[in-house]
Order: C-alpha cells, then structure tokens, then sequence
C-alpha cells in the first residue's frame, strides 16, 4: 500500500491501531513531505519495530518520470507515468523567486472545452491523492530547482471533480508538517462546477480561478460545455459567496483569447459588465491560445490581444497576458497532454501497454 494515498486521518488511525501515539502521524508526514525521505529505516524519530512494520507493509512510491523536458524560458514538462500505465503531465515554472507546480488532477478529462488539448482526448479516470501529491513531491525533491512556493491546478483534469482526493492534497498543501503552503499560493482552477465551488469555499477555501472564456451562455456553451448545466448566472453567484473566503478577496478569471470567437472589445466590454452586474472583485488572466494538432482556433494577432487587455483595464479591472510558458515543450496552457497520451488514449489496452512499454 502507497502511504501517500492515506488522508491525514487514515494515516493517524493506522498510527493508533499499531499501538503509536496520534502524533506520530506527524512525524512521518514530516519525513515524507517536508524532507523527502521515503524509506522507513531512517526515519529515526520513529520507534523500531514501527519503522520495521512500516517498510512490511507500505511503500512511500512516487509517479515514475519517462521524461523532462525543459523550455528555453526555464518551464519544465514532466511526464509521469502512473501504476496503471497511463501517463500524466505537470510543468513546473520558475519565476521571480517563485517555483510553481501545475499539477494534474485527472487522468484525461471529461469537460472537453473546445479548446483545449487534454479535453479532446477524453476521460480516463481520478488521480489518487498519492499521485496528485507525487508530482509535488517529485518536482519538490528531483528537480534540483528548490521548494516549491506555489501549486496551481491548471494540469489535466478538472480537480473539482475529483473533489474528495482534491480536499485531501489540499490539506497536506498547507500543512505545516507538509509542503506549509499559505492559502494564497495555492490556486484551485475550475471549468464552472457551481457545486464544488461552494463545497470548498466552505471546506478548504484556497485561491480560485475560473475558466470564464464568455460572457453570453451562447457561447460558453459552446466553449465550456459544462455551462450547459452551470450556467452564467448560477457560476457568477458562486464566485461572489466566494470571494468573500478567499484569501485574496477575488478571483482570477481566465479568458482563452480565440481568434474571431470571443477576443472582440465588445467581448472585452460583456466580460467586464458581467462581473460588475454580479459584484465579483475580479482579476482577469488573458490567454493567446495555443494550438495544438486537431484544434481548428487560432490565435489573434498581437494587437488585438492587446486592446483586449486595455479595454479591461479602461473598465477599471486589473488584466495581464499570461506570457505563454513552455510552448515549445507543449507544456503552455492547453497543450498538456498532447503527444503521449493522445497515442495511448485511442488505443486498445493491448496497444495502450506497448505505447507506455517504449518508455
Ligand atoms: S480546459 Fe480544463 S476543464 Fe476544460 S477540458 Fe481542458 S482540462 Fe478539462
């Protein structure tokens, strides 16, 4: 059994059950997060027999990396292969001092945004929270870059879907004894799940941003399939009971720039009416779409992407353009998944297991 599948309470019983005080679930989350060991034996805070019991029992396994490629502006795409063969994507970006970790939460994802590579593949199925936290910890203790300061999730998946494993890997996020993130530097990213928002407003109320895109359910139907079921008026009343929550006090909201689709100043103009009709304090994320083989949008040209930005900011709305990170290892926002798993997502599993066998 992966011990970094055990929730924190999981990991205090199986401490209790074998005789141990409640904290020594702290001190092995310590060992494992906080400085990286993954064998038992030398974890010396810990009585030895329990250390023994431990290494007969359990393991401390990471996702394997089959790959890392790194950008020329210093992003790295890791790929992870999990247990199951399948393969997953996380990129890491140093910046500023910071280091941040786009993690993924699925495996594929079924929200399909018309948009986006990973959605086009199809769903495969939740991460575990032992794989959700491997790649923070591989990129913490493998990378040779530093701690990292920031996790978003903006990897595959939709993590409010996975909302159970998701709360758990956020609890460790901002343990202390753990990774000892603040609320701040942890964003949850979210296609528009109305139910999940209010859920973690409640439960674990990190930063969050939210996959806008339109400001018409029209055409965020089209773009963000899921509004069919959480429309506009239903997602704007959950991001303003969040806000007040959140430890910024707003939310970033994301606009894939779409050439000809939703990148006009009048759809700058609807977007900035939109979030003050409902009183959200916003902050706007503008994204030049990347390409990816079978996508069929292009990406606008300099300046219309610029006088989108302006005419946000003449409405009074802070909005930057996300500099696009890593385009060139396909790790730019929208383009994970691409090559490997597009290959083994449209396949038979006899063909999926020579696929993940070449690695
Ligand atoms: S943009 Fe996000 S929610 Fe939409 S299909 Fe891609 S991974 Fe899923």
């Amino acid at each position: 059994m992966n011990l970094l599948n055990l929730t924190r309470s999981e990991l205090e019983r199986l401490c209790t059950e074998n005789g141990q005080p409640k904290f020594r679930a702290l001190q092995l989350t310590k060992w494992i997060h906080k400085k990286g060991v993954q064998d038992f034996a030398k974890m010396t805070d810990i009585q030895g027999a329990f250390r023994d019991y431990l290494g007969r029992k359990l393991n401390v396994h990471v996702p394997k990396i089959i790959q890392s490629t790194k950008s020329a502006d210093g992003s790295e795409k890791w790929l992870f292969k999990l247990e199951s063969g399948e393969v997953v994507e996380s990129v890491l970006i140093p910046e500023n001092g910071r280091i941040t970790a786009c993690v993924s939460s699925q495996v594929g994802c079924a929200v399909d945004c018309s948009f986006c590579a990973t959605g086009h593949q199809g769903f495969s199925r939740n991460l575990s929270l032992g794989e959700m936290l491997g790649q923070v910890w591989a990129i913490n203790y493998m990378a040779n870059v530093g701690r990292v300061t920031n996790v978003v999730l903006m990897g595959m998946g939709e993590p409010l879907l996975n909302y159970s494993n998701l709360k758990e890997f956020l609890k460790y996020l901002l343990l202390d004894e753990a990774y000892g993130l603040s609320r701040r530097k942890v964003t949850v990213s979210t296609s528009g799940i109305v139910p999940f928002i209010d859920r973690l407003r409640v439960d674990c109320p990190v930063s969050l941003a939210v996959s806008l895109h339109a400001a018409s359910n029209e055409l965020r139907n089209k773009l963000v399939p899921i509004n069919r079921k959480y429309p506009l008026e239903q997602l704007m009343r959950a991001c303003r009971d969040y806000q007040d929550s959140a430890p910024r006090k707003f939310i970033t909201f994301e606009v894939v720039l779409l050439d000809g689709v939703n990148d006009s100043l009048n759809d700058a103009l609807a977007i900035s009416r939109l979030i003050e009709d409902y009183g959200v304090n916003a902050k706007f994320n503008l994204i030049p779409y990347n390409a990816f083989g079978g996508g069929t949008f292009k990406k606008p040209v300099a300046e219309k992407i610029k006088g989108f930005q302006i005419k946000l900011q003449e409405s009074g709305h802070v909005a930057t353009v996300r500099k696009t990170r890593g385009d060139d290892v396909e790790g730019a926002c929208g383009q994970l998944s691409g090559i490997v798993n597009n290959r083994i997502s449209r396949v038979g599993s006899r063909e999926k297991a020579e696929i993940a066998g070449l690695f």
